[in-house]
């Protein structure tokens, strides 16, 4: 049987969802702007794998545990995530373009030095430019492993590999998914890069701090 797919269309501009392709968007009004999606991954034999079914059990039968975190170095931000950095736990960093996003995860990077790798991945500036940047913030952490890549598939075969202790995403809006037709930062690529990375991060229990550029006029957001 054919290796087939459900899918659905999904608007670029705002992310309404349809089971046909639509010229118009009847949400935000938006011209060919419906991209193609997948929904389910089905086997090659037609055959959807079915989960494992997971039975319900009294709470009180679990034993409770701290959750282990990693501080930031920076107090303030230890405080707005409750604490530090949960172990694979996905952050989204987002804030208007410019105003200090990755020059504080590069000292983040630098704090949490004897932790472990960290795999800096960026599809915004050079290893040469975050080089320069780390120099003037006196940054020297030989743990911190540079990646130049936009490809959602390459990045987390690397992770696989590599399992470092943190990963940092610069920007989600310059990643792809070669399995979707829509532009990087698209509303249907960042949700799927999302969710694709919080897959890898959250299996090997890797912290991944995201970093989104948001702008007031939704018509500038991409990246
Ligand atoms: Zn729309």
């Amino acid at each position: 049987m054919a290796k087939t797919a459900k899918t659905i269309f999904v608007c670029n501009e705002c992310g309404y969802e349809s089971a046909k392709w639509l010229g118009k968007c009847p949400a935000c009004n938006s011209w060919n702007t419906f991209f193609e999606q997948k929904i389910e991954k089905v086997t090659e034999n037609g055959v959807k794998k079915l989960k494992e079914k997971v039975e319900p059990k009294a709470l009180n039968t679990y034993k409770g545990q701290e959750i282990s975190r990693i501080s930031t170095g920076f107090s303030e931000l230890d405080r707005v995530l409750g604490g530090g950095l949960v172990k694979g736990s996905l952050i989204l960093l987002g804030g208007e373009p410019g105003i200090g996003k990755s020059t504080l995860i590069l000292e983040l990077c630098d704090k949490i030095k004897g932790e472990g790798k960290v795999l800096y991945v960026s599809g915004e500036e050079s290893a040469e430019q975050i080089k320069l940047r780390a120099d003037r913030l006196s940054i020297n952490n030989d743990d911190i492993l540079f990646m130049g890549e936009t490809d959602i598939s390459v990045i987390n075969e690397t992770i696989e590999e590599l399992k470092p202790k943190l990963v940092i995403i610069d920007s989600i809006q310059t990643m792809y998914s070669e399995e979707l037709s829509a532009a990087a930062g698209s509303v249907s690529q960042v949700r799927e890069i999302t969710s694709q990375i919080m897959r890898v991060c959250k299996s090997k229990v890797i912290t991944t701090i995201i970093i989104g550029h948001v702008t007031k006029d939704r018509n500038n957001c991409r990246a």
